[in-house]
C-alpha cells in the first residue's frame, strides 16, 4: 500500500493563476497534473501535461535540473499540492502550487489552449521546453506555424525532416516528380522501396513516421505562374528547395506580393549558398537583389546535369530548417541581408554582405510588378 502523503502548508507555496502566469513567462514549467481526458478539454496555455501518477518517472526527463521552478495545475487545486509536495520530495527545490486549479484560471480569463501539451507532446518536445527561447510559448509558435517546402528533393528532405521533428504543425510539400534511384545519394525523405512513388506520397510517409502530430499537406503540382499564389499563400515561412530558375523567380514575385519571407537555399557540386529573403522587412533584399535576371541556358547548373557531393544538400537545408525556425519563434539574427556560402572541399563557410538593391528589378522603387510570367527554361544541349 503506498503511503499517503500529506502535504504541509508550510511546504508547499500556494499563488494565484495570475502569479502562476508570471512565472511561467518568465521560466518556470507549468506542469498539469490531472489525466489526459481531463486535459483533452483545454489546459492553461503552455502547460505540460502530465498525469500525477506519472509525475515521478517523467519530471526527471523534462527538469534535469532541480533548480528548475517548477508550478502544478490540476482541475481544483487539490491534486496539484500533492504533486508538488512529491516534487518538493524528489528535490525540486523551486515548487508552488495554483490555488484553484484551472477552473480559477479560466474563470481568471487566462489564456487557455486547447490541449496543445499533452504527455506526448511533453515528452517530445522536452528538449525544446529546456530552452528558455523556446519554452512552452514558442513550441506552441511551433505548433502552429504552417510551412511551405518547394520542392521534396535534396534541400527539401533534411529541411523537412528537420521542421517536422521540430514540431512544426503544418508542412506543406510542393512537388510533381516521382522517385527516382538516382535521388537517393541525397533526398533522404525518401527510400529505395519507394522508388516510382510521387515525392509528396513518399515524403508523407517518412515524416508521418517521425512525428505523427505534424499535419502534412501535398501538393502534387508543379509551381507555376498561375498556382504560385496559391500555393504559397496562408504560410507563415516558404523554403525554396526548388532545383531551377523559372521557379525560383516565380518564388520570389510571389513572396514579395505575399510578404511571406523566404528561406533561399542552392547547392552546386561541393558548394552551397543560403540567405533569407524577408519582404516584410524594409532593409531585406529579394532573390533578384542577387540574381537581378535569370542566367543564361548554358550558366544554368541545373541544365548542365552538375553533380553534387550528396551530403551538401543535406548541410545547406538543415541551415534553411534552422533559419525557419528562428523566423517562426523570433529568435536570433536571420540571414537577411547576407548570404551564407559554403565550400564542403575547403570546409569553410563564408559571409557575404547582401544589402538591398535600389535599382533590383524586382524589389527596387523603379519596379513593377507586372503579374507573374512562367520564364522557359530553354536548356543548351
Ligand atoms: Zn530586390
Amino acid at each position: 500500500m503506498a503511503a499517503r502523503l500529506d502535504p504541509t502548508p508550510a511546504e508547499v507555496e500556494q499563488i494565484t493563476p495570475l502569479q502562476a502566469l508570471d512565472r511561467q513567462r518568465s521560466g518556470a514549467l507549468l506542469i498539469d497534473v490531472r489525466e489526459d481526458d481531463e486535459r483533452a478539454g483545454g489546459m492553461a496555455e503552455g502547460a505540460i501535461g502530465i498525469a500525477r501518477a506519472r509525475l515521478g518517472q517523467r519530471i526527471a526527463e523534462l527538469a534535469p535540473r532541480r533548480d528548475q521552478p517548477l508550478l502544478t495545475i490540476c482541475g481544483t487545486g487539490q491534486r496539484s499540492l500533492l504533486a508538488a509536495n512529491t516534487l518538493r520530495q524528489l528535490g525540486y527545490a523551486h515548487v508552488a502550487s495554483v490555488g484553484g486549479g484551472f477552473r480559477l484560471w479560466q474563470a481568471d480569463g487566462l489564456p487557455v489552449a486547447s490541449g496543445a501539451f499533452d504527455t506526448d507532446a511533453g515528452d517530445r518536445y522536452s528538449r525544446h521546453l529546456l530552452l528558455p527561447e523556446v519554452g512552452a510559448a514558442g513550441q506552441i509558435k511551433l505548433g502552429n506555424a504552417r510551412v511551405a517546402l518547394i520542392g521534396a528533393g535534396g534541400l527539401g528532405s533534411p529541411a523537412a525532416l528537420y521542421l517536422a521533428a521540430a514540431g512544426v504543425g503544418t508542412l506543406t510539400l510542393v512537388d510533381d516528380d516521382k522517385v527516382e534511384k538516382s535521388n537517393l545519394q541525397r533526398q533522404v525523405l525518401h527510400a529505395d522501396a519507394r522508388i516510382g512513388m510521387l515525392k509528396t506520397e513518399s515524403a508523407a510517409i517518412s515524416l508521418s513516421g517521425l512525428n505523427p502530430r505534424v499535419r502534412i499537406e501535398t501538393r502534387n503540382e508543379r509551381l507555376r505562374a498561375g498556382n504560385v499564389e496559391s500555393l504559397i499563400r496562408g504560410h507563415g515561412v516558404v523554403i525554396d528547395g526548388a532545383d531551377n530558375f523559372p521557379t525560383r523567380y516565380l518564388l520570389d514575385a510571389a513572396s514579395r506580393q505575399l510578404r511571406i519571407p523566404l528561406v533561399y537555399g542552392a547547392v552546386h557540386r561541393f558548394t552551397g549558398q543560403v540567405s533569407v529573403f524577408d519582404p516584410r522587412r524594409p532593409d531585406s533584399p529579394c532573390y533578384r537583389c542577387l540574381f537581378p535576371e535569370p542566367p543564361a541556358a548554358e550558366d544554368a547548373p541545373n541544365c548542365a546535369q552538375a553533380g553534387v557531393l550528396g551530403v551538401l544538400p543535406g548541410i545547406v537545408g538543415l541551415l534553411q530548417a534552422s533559419e525557419a525556425i528562428k523566423l517562426i519563434l523570433g529568435i536570433g539574427n536571420p540571414l537577411v541581408g547576407r548570404l551564407l556560402c559554403f565550400d564542403a572541399l575547403a570546409a569553410t563557410f563564408r559571409e557575404l554582405r547582401l544589402p538591398r538593391d535600389p535599382q533590383c528589378p524586382g524589389c527596387g522603387s523603379d519596379a513593377v510588378f507586372g503579374g507573374y510570367e512562367d520564364v522557359q527554361q530553354i536548356c543548351a544541349s
